[in-house]
């Protein structure tokens, strides 16, 4: 495991809405997660409750306050479970400073597509 923050490492229990969520914040975590430093780890692959599965890595980001650790899942939660994302984890997205980017189908529903990234280093 790595040191930091986790940020949106949650687990929502309910099937994803019928319409995802496309606003300012989702928008922001999709600039971040492509600026995002990756990491393999052994922890393997997470499944949503809807049965997405990230992509088997931590996500690094360097927020204000120290290292930002997610996973692939980060877009697809703020998307499609975002009643069951706290306000604290809103918040933590509200302050990244990575600017805006519109998500793709690959982000939103099929994380661990995009989990091949030939830059990736593994843990320990
Ligand atoms: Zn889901």
């Amino acid at each position: 495991m790595t040191n930091g923050y986790d940020l949106l490492r949650i687990v929502p229990k309910n099937n994803a809405l019928d319409t995802p969520v496309i606003d300012q914040l989702t928008s922001m975590m999709t600039a971040a997660l492509r600026k995002c430093r990756r990491v393999s780890c052994e922890h393997g692959i997470t499944t949503c409750s809807c049965g997405v599965r990230d992509s088997g890595e931590e996500l690094i980001l360097q927020g204000e306050t120290g290292s930002l650790i997610t996973t692939s899942l980060c877009v697809h939660f703020l998307a499609f479970h975002r009643d069951e994302v706290p306000s604290i984890e809103l918040a933590k997205v509200a302050n990244l400073r990575y600017g805006t980017a519109e998500p793709t189908v690959e982000e939103l529903v099929y994380p661990q597509a995009i989990g091949s990234a030939p830059d990736r280093v593994a843990c320990r």
